[in-house]
C-alpha cells in the first residue's frame, strides 16, 4: 500500500493532530456499527429505538438487556491494528488529539492516553436520576441505584441527549488548531461530531478520512482513503514514522 507523498511528508512535519473515530474503527474487532449489517438477535431493533431515554423509561428490563449483549461483545473485543497504530502515533506527535464517538474503550485499552470518549463508556453505569454520579456496572438485570433507588443506566450519550461540554469544547479545539485531522470510520452524519472534520476544515488542516464506504465528507477530504481502518492505519502509521525512534 503506498500513499501520496504530501500526505506522509505532512503527516511527519505535524505536531497538532486530531483523530475522530466512530464504530468502522472497532468493526475488525468484532464491535459491530449501528448502520452496519444486522445479524444477531437483535435484527429486528434499530439501534436509534433502543438508545434513547424514551425507550429506557418505557422497557426498562429491553433497553437493559440489548446494553448487556453489547458489553458481552466489548468485554471479548480487543483493539485491532488499527487502534494499535494509533497508539504508535502517539509517541511520535507532539500533541495527539483522539476522540471517539464508541464507547467500548479500546483506544484507551490500545495504550492511547487522554482520550476524549464523546459519547460516554458502556462499561460505566450511572443513576438515571443524577448525572454525577457513575457507578461501575454489574451484571444483575436493570439494577438500582444503591443510594436513591433509581434505575441505573448505561453511562453513554443516547440519541437526542447532549455531549459533554468540556469533551466538546476540548474537541472543537483540537479541530481548530491542527495541521492534520483523521476521521475514521465514522459515517459522518451525526452533529455535533461529524462537524468536527468540518471545523478543521475551515481552519485549514489537510482532512484525512478512512472509511471503507464514501460519507458526505468524503469529497471534502484531501486524502480520501478508501478501506478498512485496521489495514490502512498501520501502514500509514510505518510509512510515516518508521525511520523514527
Ligand atoms: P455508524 O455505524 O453510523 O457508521 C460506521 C461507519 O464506519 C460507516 O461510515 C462505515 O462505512 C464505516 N466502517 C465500517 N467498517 C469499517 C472499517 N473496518 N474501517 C473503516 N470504516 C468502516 O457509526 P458512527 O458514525 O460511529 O455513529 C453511530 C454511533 O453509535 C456512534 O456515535 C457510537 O456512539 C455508537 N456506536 C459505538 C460502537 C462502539 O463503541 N464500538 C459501536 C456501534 C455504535
Amino acid at each position: 500500500m503506498k500513499f501520496a507523498p504530501e500526505l506522509i511528508s505532512r503527516l511527519r512535519s505535524a505536531r497538532d493532530v486530531a483523530v475522530l473515530t466512530g464504530s468502522g474503527m472497532s468493526a475488525d474487532s468484532g464491535v459491530p456499527t449501528f448502520r452496519g449489517p444486522r445479524n444477531s438477535l437483535w435484527e429486528n431493533y434499530a439501534p436509534e429505538e433502543l438508545a434513547t431515554e424514551g425507550a429506557f423509561k418505557r422497557n426498562p428490563q429491553l433497553v437493559w438487556t440489548w446494553y448487556e449483549w453489547r458489553r458481552e461483545i466489548i468485554r471479548a473485543a480487543r483493539p485491532n491494528a488499527g487502534h494499535l497504530a494509533l497508539a504508535r502515533m502517539q509517541n511520535h506527535v507532539l500533541r495527539l488529539t483522539l476522540v471517539t464517538q464508541n464507547v467500548d474503550g479500546l483506544h484507551t485499552a490500545a495504550g492511547n492516553t487522554g482520550v476524549i470518549e464523546l459519547h460516554g463508556n458502556i462499561m460505566r453505569n450511572r443513576c438515571s436520576r443524577d448525572e454525577t454520579h457513575p457507578q461501575m456496572a454489574e451484571s444483575s438485570s436493570t439494577p438500582r441505584c444503591s443510594s436513591c433507588g433509581a434505575h441505573l443506566r448505561p453511562d453513554v450519550v443516547w440519541f437526542g441527549e447532549h455531549l459533554h461540554t468540556a469533551g466538546l469544547e476540548t474537541a472543537s479545539a483540537a479541530a481548530k488548531r491542527c495541521e492534520v485531522f483523521l476521521c475514521i470510520g465514522t459515517s459522518a452524519l451525526i452533529n455535533p461530531a461529524a462537524l468536527l472534520p468540518v471545523i478543521a476544515l475551515e481552519h485549514g488542516a489537510a482532512l484525512v478520512e478512512i472509511n471503507i464506504s464514501d460519507t458526505p465528507l468524503t469529497q471534502f477530504a484531501h486524502y480520501p482513503l478508501k478501506g478498512s481502518a485496521s489495514r490502512i492505519l498501520p501502514h500509514l502509521i510505518e510509512q510515516t514514522y518508521g525511520d523514527q525512534q
